[in-house]
């Protein structure tokens, strides 16, 4: 039977939600095969299997040295080679994340394998898997199959929805402890200091409120962030925004930020520069609020709000909040 490996990320104690879509993706692409997730860390990990079973994973790896408490190259990196040896599988997935990023590449090179990254879909199509995946910053996509070697490919978040009518809490899959050796360490981690904690994730965001140098200043943001906080959002900027320091770097969006996929995007005061664009055009739906009714973003807008943000912002939040109450009590 063909296998298919599913690299699982824990953040904050939870099994990243990626992961989980990766591995719904997995089991709907390849019917009949076996899907096989592997969790990496120090500690209990067995209610990660349990989930990741859930989902529809058939075994589950327990990858276990203290050196995978926190992510670092070196020794992830080890314990999947280790992981890819014992498994012998046919085809590995993991999430397009930091972590995703850094490790595919590395791992795919041990491997002499190429790597399909950044996947928005992956089919059965006539007994292959095809893959898409977007090109030139979001305006085209391009579909792949893999016609020599093991099939080795990262996917986007929110792009393989969690139906849940497929999650069976009921499932158990067989779980696997494994203990790599790592050794030779050139990096170690001694302290992880979050930016933005608390914060929502906005690459797995369903809701972002994001705002621009229409904003105008630190303080302008409240606005956003007070509609943020009503309807459960994530706020995130564009880099004009962040350059001229209204935001921290991280909340940006973008083709040199974050990339993002939520339901819905609400854009304030931002022009929808290319770049910007190629980071959130494939949300599913995108309201802008502009002052200028020629700017480029109300092309790309489900819904467009010709207005001045300060108005049109603390408006909808009062609205939202008459709806859905204040989340705050
Ligand atoms: P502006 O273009 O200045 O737009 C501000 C908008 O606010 C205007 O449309 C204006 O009409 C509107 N506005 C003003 N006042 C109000 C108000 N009161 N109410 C409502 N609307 C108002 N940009 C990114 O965002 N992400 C990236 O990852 C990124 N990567 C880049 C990479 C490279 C290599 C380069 C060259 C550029 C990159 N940029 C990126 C920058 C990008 O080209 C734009 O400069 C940037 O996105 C502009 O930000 P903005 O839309 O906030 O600002």
């Amino acid at each position: 039977m063909k296998k298919v490996l599913v690299f699982a990320e824990v953040k904050d104690g939870k099994l990243r939600n990626v992961s989980l879509e990766a591995v719904a993706a997995a089991k709907r692409a390849y019917a009949g095969c076996e899907i096989i997730g592997a969790v990496f860390g120090d500690g209990d990990l067995k209610p990660f299997a349990e989930t990741l079973a859930h989902h529809g994973a058939d075994r589950v790896f327990l990858v276990l040295n203290p050196a995978l408490k926190s992510y670092t190259t070196d020794a992830y990196t080890q314990a999947f080679m280790n992981l890819v040896a014992e498994v012998q599988p046919d085809a590995i997935l993991m999430g397009h994340t930091a972590i995703g990023k850094d490790l595919a590449p590395k791992a795919a090179a041990r491997l002499r394998l190429g790597l399909i990254s950044d996947c928005v879909d992956l089919k059965s199509e006539g007994g292959e898997i095809v893959l898409t995946r977007p090109i030139y910053a979001g305006k085209a996509f391009e579909k792949r199959k893999v016609t020599d070697g093991m099939l080795f490919a990262t996917i986007r978040s929110n792009n393989f929805k969690l139906d849940p009518a497929h999650i069976d809490t009921g499932r158990r899959a067989n779980i696997i402890e494994l203990r790599p050796e790592i050794k030779q360490l050139r990096t170690i981690l001694k302290e992880v200091v979050r930016k933005t904690s608390g914060a929502i994730d906005l690459t797995e965001a369903k809701i972002i409120v994001s705002g621009g140098r229409g904003v105008k200043s630190e303080q302008g943001f409240k606005v956003l962030y007070e509609l943020a906080e009503v309807i459960g959002a994530g706020v995130g900027a564009s880099r004009g925004a962040c350059d001229a320091k209204f935001c921290d770097y991280s909340m940006q969006i973008g083709q040199t930020g974050k990339v993002v996929t939520p339901d819905l995007y609400i854009a304030c005061g931002i022009s929808g520069a290319i770049q910007h664009l190629a980071g959130m055009s494939n949300s599913r739906i995108i309201v802008a609020i502009n002052t200028d009714p020629e700017a480029p973003i109300f092309k790309v807008a489900d819904y467009g709000i010709v207005g001045d943000l300060f108005e049109v912002v603390p408006l909808l939040t009062e609205e939202f909040r008459a709806i859905l109450g204040n989340r705050r009590d």
